[in-house]
């Protein structure tokens, strides 16, 4: 399709599915990582989320290199988990910060280049415990919940403007994130999953894909499950 994607997050994991989901398609995809460099066939620029100027300095980059970001996905993330009691205050405010504050910050800066355009997408992925809450991630649940808030309200603001912002919430997914939890913890998980297994990376960027393309036209503000029916109801 030859639109300008930018992938926050998109040297591995959920980010990368997702960032050659849009090259396979045609799209010309920048994705930001800290140093590890890009994946082949995208390109790649230096960025950590939590740092505005940083932020800043990549959409500059990604804008001579491919045009004004048309399609933004905002998928860097982090967990820092322990039980409310023992969480350091850090631990709360990184997680925001990374999950949460990153994402308006990427927002914050694609938004005048997409109102010019009268066209735009956002994707910001969330989690289905953001939604569900999950026993020693108040800081994750509240960032990832926080984010169902924040594409609504723009999905309000920048409606008129003809760009959509949606939310993607998967459940429990193959990566890094997930690979890092005991067994057991895994096992348990997988017991309540209605599919009965984690999903691919591949199966999120699928639905990323769909909610920036075009048979997504007429939808805002949604929070589209990703979760083998985990949180059905929610
Ligand atoms: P990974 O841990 O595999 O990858 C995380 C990605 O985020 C990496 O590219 C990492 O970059 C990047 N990142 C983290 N912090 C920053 C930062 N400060 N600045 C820039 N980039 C940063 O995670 P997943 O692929 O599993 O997760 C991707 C998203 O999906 C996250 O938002 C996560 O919360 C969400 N999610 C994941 C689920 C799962 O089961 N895996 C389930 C539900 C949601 P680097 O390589 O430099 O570290």
């Amino acid at each position: 399709m030859g639109r300008s994607v930018l992938v926050t997050g998109g040297n591995r994991g959920i980010g990368l599915a997702i960032a050659r989901a849009f090259a396979e398609q045609g799209d010309s995809v920048a994705v930001t990582h800290r140093g590890s460099g890009a994946p082949d066939g995208l390109f790649g620029v230096t960025c950590d989320v939590t740092d505005t100027e940083a932020v800043d300095r990549a959409f500059t980059e990604v804008e001579e290199h491919q045009g004004p970001v048309e399609v933004l996905v905002s998928n860097a993330g982090i967990t820092r988990d322990g039980l409310l009691m023992r969480m350091k205050e850090a631990d709360f405010t990184d997680v925001v910060d990374a999950n949460l504050t990153a994402a308006f910050r990427v927002a914050k800066r694609a938004a005048p280049k997409m109102v010019r355009a009268r066209a735009g997408r956002m994707v910001f992925v969330s989690s289905v415990v953001g939604l569900l809450g999950s026993a020693g991630q108040v800081n994750y649940a509240a960032s990832k919940s926080g984010l169902v808030g924040l594409a609504r309200s723009l999905a309000r603001e920048l409606g008129g403007r003809g760009i959509t912002a949606n939310v993607v919430a998967p459940g429990f997914v193959e990566t890094d994130m997930t690979a890092s939890l005991p067994e057991k913890r895994q096992q348990e998980i997988i017991g309540q999953v209605p599919l009965g297994r984690y999903a691919s990376a591949e199966e999120v960027a699928g639905v990323v894909a769909f909610l920036a393309g075009e048979h997504a036209g007429y939808i805002t503000g949604a929070v589209v499950p990703v979760d083998g029916g985990l949180g059905m109801g929610h």
